[in-house]
């Protein structure tokens, strides 16, 4: 599966600090891909993206495109936020966990009233003139 990639004006709030290891994650957003990493020892998934497994500390960790499918499990709207964020108040952050992969915090984007908790969510790549983000939706179908 790929994520929609949805033009945004303007530049990222607070750019995310990319390293030669997120390289791999930032350039799948560009390309529709939510990658995450997966241990090939014991199969856990992690995100963010790690190159040390978390659970049983196996090294070099596999990147996998996740299908950026899950179910929302929290969600809140958010009304004071640091001065980088401001401009953006008020904004809806929703906990999501991905289907058969980890649990996840995002943006929610085109939801003006609370969406149901349990309610499925699909992720999709916010690409900002200075790169991109991601957000979680209702699915577009
Ligand atoms: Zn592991």
């Amino acid at each position: 599966m790929t994520l929609e990639i949805i033009a945004r004006p303007g530049k990222r709030a607070y750019p995310p600090r990319v390293t030669a290891f997120t390289q791999t994650f930032w350039q799948g957003l560009l390309d529709g891909r939510f990658m995450i990493t997966k241990c090939p020892k014991c199969g856990h998934m992690s995100f963010p993206p790690k190159r040390i497994c978390a659970e049983c500390w196996a090294p070099n960790t596999d990147w996998l495109a996740h299908s950026g499918r899950g179910i929302l499990y929290s969600q809140s709207v958010v009304n004071a936020a640091a001065f980088y964020f401001a401009a953006e108040l008020p904004f809806r952050l929703g906990i999501i966990d991905l289907h058969d992969g980890p649990r996840i915090a995002t943006r929610l984007i085109g939801m003006d009233e609370p969406p149901p908790l349990g309610c499925e969510v699909e992720l999709v790549t916010l690409a900002y003139e200075d790169g991109p983000l991601y957000a979680a939706r209702l699915p577009a179908k």
